[in-house]
């Protein structure tokens, strides 16, 4: 059994919690526009489907600006790994079907390129 600290502070803690208010804020956003294109006013002028589409544009724009922020939140917990320093939240893990590879001495995961273990530096097959 390994223990996993889990820190916290550091500015990609923060960068953290901007991008997910700011991605609820851009959900409110179009909300208010949804809610605003159904008034009886914007209709009359012809406005709503403006406000609908604003409203969408806000709801992208939040969820660019939250991939944005969580990969410079990612590249910050990188640059710390490779420096040996502590670092706040967790670094994000590509999913999927592909192929990992473990090293028969250690089980380190290597990569399909590695003719050496980077862990133990036993000799891959
Ligand atoms: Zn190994």
């Amino acid at each position: 059994m390994s223990e996993h600290q889990v820190r916290t502070g550091g500015i990609e803690s923060k960068l953290d919690i901007v991008a997910t208010s700011y991605v609820l804020l851009s959900i409110i956003g179009l909300i208010v526009c949804i809610v605003i294109s159904q008034d009886d006013k914007v209709k009359a002028v012809g406005l709503s489907t403006f406000c609908i589409g604003f409203g969408v544009g806000v709801l992208v724009q939040g969820v660019l600006s939250w991939v944005l922020i969580k990969a410079g939140a990612e590249i910050i917990r990188l640059l710390k790994k490779i420096a040996g320093l502590p670092y706040a939240g967790r670094i994000s893990e590509t999913e999927g079907m592909g192929k990992s590879f473990v090293c028969t001495d250690c089980g380190a995961s290597v990569s399909v390129l590695d003719k050496y273990c980077t862990n133990c530096g036993s000799k891959l097959e």
